[in-house]
């Protein structure tokens, strides 16, 4: 047993089952033993491959979506440049040299990184240091201006909740101990008027989930588009709405259980877009990953770059291209939502 599942089966012998949500905060972001706290999980080494890591060619086009939508926005003279939950760093370097030819947004810009690992923190100062960029542990730590923030596979790290729905209440799904192996467990089925409402006229028997935290950190940033102006972009794989069980574990790039490796192996669930968006009371736009990033022209940009390339490294930008927009790779599955204050224009990348 590692020293995190000691202290996870400790926890629950001591206090009873523990909540989904609580298991999946320790076993990622424990000080000492979570998966983001100790780990160097992303990469061809690691144990997962993001977009911004598969190709230069996803950071581009998200810069590009950002110089459109500060020039939409009239171009305020002093912004916050935002990323929650940057990984390795990649994506914001990408979005950096993307956009330093921008003058103007360049020199409006003061770079933020939202990020709890100290490690990763280390890693994206390295990646960036040619760049002056600050930390903050949330999102409310930001400084009170225009905020132009951008999240890519950063809620699907988040905790969630699950619940079985029963004739007579919802049960919570949790964690329990004994002794040795944990396994899941039921509490008694409890009124739940919150889940009755998001979950309507589901049949007995269903598990659905839920991440308070999640829908907390949209109205966050909410709340900060509405009143300082700006936008916010967030990719990850999910749905607009759905049910079922979406929990789920990585390690070494193949699926592990979610009861065993504690802090060792990737704990993610897919991302309930609407609950995002309701929760930042902003105005949305939603749309998958490869509609997007073809509208915000990607295909032409690989054509470009192939031009002056070897046979192998077109290769090479081929399959990165396809495995971004492809509807059987990454073009389907992710999904990107946008944020904007109400009376804003519609933002680019999402027309139908
Ligand atoms: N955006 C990256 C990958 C993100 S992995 C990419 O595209 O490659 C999830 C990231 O969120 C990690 O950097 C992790 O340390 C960070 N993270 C997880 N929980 C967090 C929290 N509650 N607050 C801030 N950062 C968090």
């Amino acid at each position: 047993m590692t020293a995190l599942a000691s202290i996870i089966r400790d926890e629950i012998q001591a206090n009873g089952p523990m909540s989904i949500a609580r298991y999946m905060m320790l076993c990622l972001s424990h000080p000492e033993h979570g998966y983001y706290t100790t780990g160097y999980p992303i990469g061809a080494k690691g144990d997962f491959v993001t977009a911004p890591e598969i190709s230069q060619l996803f950071g581009e086009m998200i810069g590009i979506w950002l110089v459109n939508s500060w020039i939409e926005l009239g171009g305020p003279p002093e912004f916050i440049l935002a990323e929650l939950g940057p990984g390795r760093g990649t994506l914001m370097a990408d979005i950096l040299r993307a956009t330093a030819n921008h003058s103007g947004f360049s020199k409006a810009r003061r770079v933020y990184l939202v990020e709890t690992s100290p490690s990763l923190r280390d890693q994206q100062a390295t990646i960036l240091e040619a760049h002056d960029v600050s930390f903050v542990d949330t999102v409310n730590d930001l400084p009170n201006a225009p905020i132009f923030m951008i999240a890519n596979e950063f809620f699907d790290a988040l905790p969630i909740q699950q619940y079985v729905k029963t004739d007579i209440g919802w049960q919570e799904r949790c964690v329990d101990n004994n002794g040795s192996a944990f396994k899941i467990t039921l509490t008694a089925p409890k009124q739940n008027s919150d889940l009755d409402k998001i979950f309507p006229n589901l049949p007995t028997g269903i598990i659905v989930e839920r991440s308070t935290i999640s829908e907390n950190i949209s109205e966050s940033i909410g709340a900060r588009i509405q009143k300082y102006g700006g936008v916010a972009l967030f990719i990850d794989y999910g749905d607009w709405s759905g049910v079922g069980d979406t929990f789920q574990s990585v390690k070494g790039h193949s699926s592990s259980t979610t009861l065993e490796n504690q802090g060792q192996s990737d704990l993610t669930a897919h991302v309930q877009f609407q609950r995002l968006a309701i929760a930042s009371l902003c105005e949305t736009q939603f749309t998958t990953q490869g509609m997007f990033l073809e509208q915000m022209g990607i295909t032409e940009r690989a054509q470009t770059l192939a031009k002056p390339l070897s046979n192998t490294k077109t290769d090479t930008l081929i399959a990165s291209h396809r495995r971004l927009v492809h509807q059987q790779e990454m073009g389907e599955l992710f999904k990107v939502l946008a944020l904007r204050a109400t009376k804003q224009p519609e933002l680019i990348g999402f027309e139908k």
